[in-house]
């Protein structure tokens, strides 16, 4: 599809038309926490809780955290000798993300052989290429029964305070369970999206129907299970979605097939792109999975990824995936490849970018024309933005939902829901009475909530001083791992490491190799304790400060990628990914590791 320049014009013009039309100056603030008749959240409906006696023992390892971070970190350990590894978590058993949300049609949106980590060492093969749920979640669980990382979890804990003990060389740990133990190592892999938000729309507390948030779904009201069976609680209820994020984009074709009738309350369109899932195919596997094969396919995932990631434009850069993520980045090396090496400029470069964009957006926007049969929902489902100013979506049945006649699609022109009553939805004054509501509206980032606040307590360190107060100003680390203060003590995250959003798992796959090559090199040492100098802590936040990788334009429409379109203070900038991309940052980690000195680190 060719663009000319002045639809180029014209496309560009009706972006900052859309975004400026989203921009509110309370930004983040718009947002609240589930409290209330939403309080409910904090339980889990999945696993009934088991009393048990408090722990005060010691382990060598404390994990806070049993999502992909923790039972990564927990699995390698254990691969490297260090048995006395405890997991702690507030959920009933591992998975994280996974364990909270089990919405109905919830699939991984990367592909799952480099999504799921551990594969290899699993011998699993993934039943299709973009796995569901159910099977990602059992995958967590196999991880934790062949590493042995059942042994010492705590579940249904919820971690209250995490001190460093100088005189011990160990972190005291406390829970909402009476636990007081101690560890010489911690972990912390809280999520960066775990804290479920709802749109602060006026009237919320008064709807006397049936509401929760998509990160709890309520089967005992909707009927069916994550596994597909259909909801038939549900075949004689209005029902509203509110938001059309990634979840809403997965869980609408499933409430389509259930629901009495749906309406879909949308302030911004997700760009909904071919998802083309399909089988996976065992004689296929068989050939791919020679050994050392899931490292290749991530690292080729992210070469593909990054498009010009080590690679001259003019080699040929296999992609092993193939799917949405690495199409955008073929296109710009295509563009750029036509063109005479002298031509090939860092703008030219940029400019590539912003075509390769277009003309696949241009596409995404064709493609509800020919889904939707309405015209004026394929009008109201096409986004105007960028593809990754928001989170792209792939999906096969979403757009396809809206010619159900149950299904409507109430587009509320970039203003979101005006108000809620005792008895539905109201949008231009007009009322939408509904039985049920079911918020699609995401989850507070890192930013937008204080460190305690996300993960329920607040590490103390030398001396006594807090994590969120060494952070006031925003995150400071070495490498996004180490921080000062704080012995002995690993952040497993995506913000001053890789912060590489189109594959999690890949930033914590390599984080882990990190925290078992310190702490392997710490215990065959005979050392108590380990910490980034305050100098290595400067100088890599000096690093990433002064090269400031983009994160989330302000030329965007709005949302949590971009501090919904606000200018990214001091504090959100500091949540940068390093400054030179993924592929170059896991280059220097695995150089930093292989070196055996570990520049920035003091061992005593
Ligand atoms: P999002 O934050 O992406 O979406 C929230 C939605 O709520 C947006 O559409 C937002 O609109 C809408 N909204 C907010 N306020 C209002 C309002 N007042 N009126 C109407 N609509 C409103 O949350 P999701 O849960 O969809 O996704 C969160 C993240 O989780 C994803 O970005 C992705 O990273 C991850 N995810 C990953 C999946 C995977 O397969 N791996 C699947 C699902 C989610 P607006 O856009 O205008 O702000």
């Amino acid at each position: 599809m060719t663009v000319t320049t002045s639809q180029k014009e014209s496309i560009l013009k009706r972006y900052a038309q859309e975004r400026d039309k989203r921009l509110r100056p309370d930004g983040l603030g718009q947002y609240v926490p589930l409290t209330g008749r939403f309080a409910h959240y904090a339980e889990d409906p999945y696993t009934p809780m088991v009393e048990r006696e408090p722990v005060t023992d010691d382990v060598t390892f404390a994990f806070i955290g049993g999502g992909f971070a923790g039972l990564l970190v927990g699995a390698r350990l254990k691969e490297a000798g260090v048995e006395s590894v405890r997991i702690i978590d507030k959920a009933g058993g591992f998975g994280g993300t996974w364990y909270w949300n089990r919405y109905p049609g919830a699939m991984c949106d990367t592909a799952s052989l480099v999504y799921m980590p551990l594969l290899e060492e699993t011998g699993h093969m993934p039943t299709e290429k973009y796995a569901h749920g159910p099977e990602i979640l059992e995958h967590c669980e196999r991880i934790g029964k062949q590493f042995g990382l059942y042994e010492h979890a705590l579940f249904h804990t919820q971690v209250t305070d995490m001190a460093w003990d100088e005189s011990l060389a160990r972190w005291r740990i406390q829970t909402n369970r009476g636990d007081d133990f101690t560890a010489q190592f911690v972990g912390m892999g809280t999520g960066p999206l775990q804290v479920p938000k709802l749109p602060g729309i006026p009237g919320i507390d008064d709807f006397a129907g049936h509401s929760f948030h998509t990160s709890r779904w309520d089967y005992a009201y909707t009927g069916g299970s994550p596994e597909g069976t259909t909801m038939d609680g549900l075949s004689d209820k209005r029902v509203a979605v509110i938001g059309t994020g990634a979840t809403a984009v997965q869980c609408v074709p499933e409430l389509a097939k259930s629901c009495k009738e749906l309406f879909v309350f949308q302030r911004t369109p997700s760009s909904v792109d071919v998802r083309g899932n399909q089988p996976l195919d065992s004689a296929w596997f068989a050939d791919v999975s020679s050994p050392g094969w899931q490292q290749r396919w991530l690292d080729n995932f992210t070469a593909n990824w990054e498009a010009f990631a080590g690679v001259s434009v003019d080699d040929e850069l296999e992609d092993l995936v193939q799917d949405g993520w690495t199409d955008l980045a073929r296109r710009m090396r295509d563009i750029l490849r036509a063109l005479p090496p002298e031509e090939r400029s860092a703008e030219r470069m940029m400019e590539a970018f912003e075509d390769a964009d277009i003309e696949k957006m241009e596409e995404i926007r064709a493609r509800a024309d020919a889904v939707v049969a309405d015209p004026t929902t394929a009008a109201n489902l096409k986004a105007w933005y960028r593809q990754l100013c928001k989170r792209p979506c792939f999906h096969d049945e979403y757009l396809q939902a809206f010619n159900r006649p149950n299904v409507h699609l109430v587009d509320t022109d970039g203003k979101g829901v005006e108000r809620i009553t005792e008895h539905g939805v109201v949008v231009g004054g007009h009322e939408y009475e509904v039985d049920c509501i079911v918020f699609a509206s995401g989850f507070f980032v890192e930013f937008g909530i204080s460190l305690a606040e996300r993960a329920g307590f607040d590490p103390k360190g030398v001396g006594g001083k807090s994590l969120s107060q060494h952070w006031e100003d925003g995150m400071r680390t070495m490498h996004g791992v180490h921080v000062h203060g704080f012995p002995n003590l690993f952040v497993v995250q995506l913000g001053q490491g890789a912060a590489l959003a189109s594959n999690v798992p890949h930033n914590y796959v390599e984080s882990s190799k990190t925290v078992t090559t310190v702490v392997s090199h710490a215990l065959d040492g005979g050392f108590e304790r380990v910490e980034v100098t305050g100098e290595a802590e400067e100088a890599w936040v000096d690093l990433l400060e002064t090269h400031g990788r983009a994160f989330g334009s302000e030329e965007c429409t709005p949302g949590y990628y971009n501090n919904e379109g606000r200018p990214a203070g001091p504090k959100e900038r500091r949540n940068f990914g390093y400054p030179f991309g993924a592929v170059a940052f896991f280059k220097l980690m695995d150089e930093w590791r292989r070196s055996g000195s570990f520049d920035g680190l003091e061992f005593s």
